[in-house]
């Protein structure tokens, strides 16, 4: 992706449908992964299609995402299957005059291509270190690091941010002209993801480090 791109990557990622919601900036896609926890990979094994949830992150131009080595997910991410990646964001319900014109609002993103599999021992670490940052900064440096064995277990993959597309919702009720006079509420109801309370395992009576005391605010 282009930093700065008014138009779709390929022709899979030009968005037709509200084609005015589109954006294919470097800096929108980033964002929207950033602030994702999740992303959703959909891929065919040759026998179905499927599309699994699982942790993601990025460094630099690449969403990096983690398994298990005998995982059929990572069977076939490291089979080069191709993917589309959907990572989603809902802001807020938006509520029209008429049943037909109600949305949502939304920051989405959908990203094609295939995984490859990060083998050089240090990028592997430092990828996970990566992950570690993103659930907690710091706590990569309390935590016991992955082991020999734990490391050999996991895969690490990664694929390049080429060829995506965002979609961002966050406009007004749009109804139609006859409907504004109706007597019906119409507006946004926002929502995003609350962060909790921390819940203490049962080493509570250790000190609680600033990530965790900042975690709810
Ligand atoms: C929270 C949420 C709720 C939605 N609710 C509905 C709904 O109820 N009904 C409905 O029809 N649509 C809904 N959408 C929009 C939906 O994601 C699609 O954009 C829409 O259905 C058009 O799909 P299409 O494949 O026909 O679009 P096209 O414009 O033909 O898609 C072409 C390409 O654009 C890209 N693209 C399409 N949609 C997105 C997207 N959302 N984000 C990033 N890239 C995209 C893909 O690369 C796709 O291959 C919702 C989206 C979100 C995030």
């Amino acid at each position: 992706m282009n930093k700065q791109s008014s138009s779709a990557p390929s022709p899979r990622t030009r968005i037709r449908r509200l084609a005015e919601k589109a954006n294919y900036e470097q800096q929108t896609l980033y964002a929207v992964i950033d602030e994702a926890y999740l992303c959703n990979i959909a891929f065919n094994d040759g026998t179905s299609t499927h599309c699994i949830p699982t942790a993601c992150w990025r460094i630099g131009n690449a969403l990096y995402v983690h398994g298990s080595n005998g995982g059929r997910l990572t069977k076939n991410l490291l089979a080069g299957t191709q993917v589309s990646i959907a990572i989603t964001h809902l802001d807020g319900l938006v509520l029209a005059r008429s049943a037909f014109n109600h949305s949502m609002h939304y920051r989405s993103a959908v990203i094609y291509g295939t995984f490859e599999l990060v083998e050089d021992k240090q990028a592997k670490i430092a990828a996970m270190d990566a992950l570690m940052d993103k659930i907690a900064m710091g706590r990569k440096h309390e935590a016991r690091p992955g082991n020999d064995k734990e490391l050999a277990a996991t895969s690490v993959m990664r694929i390049a941010l080429e060829e995506a597309a965002c979609k961002i919702s966050n406009g007004p009720p749009s109804d139609d002209e006859e409907d504004l006079q109706l007597p019906v509420w119409a507006g946004v109801l926002p929502m995003s993801i609350q962060h909790g309370e921390p819940i203490h395992a049962d080493n509570g009576a250790l000190a609680t480090p600033e990530y965790v005391k900042n975690w709810a605010q």
